[in-house]
């Protein structure tokens, strides 16, 4: 029996870094996952890769409400039941100064890191099974500032906000939320990061992070995965409204 045995999950950005890995480890653990994603391509690729039967995909633009209400009856029809939500995509924007930052990409990352979130809690979670579990990836940018990355620090910290409310409001079916909190992860998007902010030289960017986590190195995506997998569990089951840090120590620093 796995920690997951017969749940089912869902995880949005499932095509991505953390979203991915997750979905490898909930299947190890016996659940059944539905992964999300705005890219097709992306999910079909992640699909192949994972090749599991329990595994399943759905092209979904978390920003949307009825994008995130066809998640659900995409979910209900396959599975009938919803015990699980992994509410993780979510965009990098770019590195700019808040004077230089362009508008349209100010609003991008609104709309897929604040409203997904804010959207996953109102169309999915009260579709839940009672004493359903529901994480939503925040990140270490959500409990300090980066310079020059004002608008997803802003959004990352505005849903610790969501969180909260969603823990309290919830309680009646017993659903925990929480948020998981990565330090920089060596994955894709921390390869655009570097490379935004410094194209000519992404290697420096590596380093200067480093340099700022006490134990010398990035978080690996199957390490937010583990984090995801207790708070999916019943491991965790007097656990909600919490803050989940996975940073090698970067915020002690
Ligand atoms: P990633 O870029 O590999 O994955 C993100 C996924 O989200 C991608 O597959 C992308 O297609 C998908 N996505 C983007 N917009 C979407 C939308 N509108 N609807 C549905 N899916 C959409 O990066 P990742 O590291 O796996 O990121 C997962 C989460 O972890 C994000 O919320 C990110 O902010 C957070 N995080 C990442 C890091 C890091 O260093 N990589 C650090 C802290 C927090």
């Amino acid at each position: 029996m796995g920690r997951l045995q017969d749940k089912v999950a869902i995880i949005t950005g499932g095509a991505g870094g953390i979203g991915k890995a997750t979905a490898k480890l909930f299947l190890d653990q016996g659940a059944m996952v539905v992964i999300a994603d705005i890219s097709k391509e992306a999910l079909e690729k992640a699909s192949l890769e994972i090749d599991q039967e329990n595994l399943s995909y759905c092209v979904v633009d978390v920003s949307k409400p009825k994008e995130n209400q066809k998640l659900v009856a995409y979910t209900l029809e396959v599975h009938n039941k919803i015990d699980i939500f992994f509410a993780n995509a979510g965009i990098e924007g770019t590195s700019k100064p808040i004077v230089e930052y362009p508008d349209d990409i100010f609003d991008n990352v609104i709309d897929v890191n604040l409203k997904g979130v804010w959207y996953g809690c109102k169309y999915v979670v009260p579709k839940m099974t009672v004493g359903g579990s529901v994480m939503i990836t925040s990140s270490v940018a959500g409990l300090k500032g980066f310079a020059g990355l004002g608008a997803y620090v802003a959004t990352k910290h505005a849903i610790i906000g969501i969180m909260r409310v969603a823990a309290l409001e919830f309680t009646s079916n017993k659903i925990r939320v929480n948020t998981i909190h990565p330090g920089p992860v060596n994955n894709e998007m921390m390869r655009r990061i570097e490379k935004d902010i410094s194209p000519e030289n992404p290697g420096e960017v590596l380093k200067g992070f480093e340099a700022t986590i006490p134990f010398g190195r990035y978080v690996d995506s199957n390490e937010i995965a583990q984090m995801a997998l207790f708070l999916a569990s019943e491991d965790s089951k007097m656990i909600t409204g919490c803050m989940h840090i996975v940073d090698g120590g970067m915020l002690t620093n």
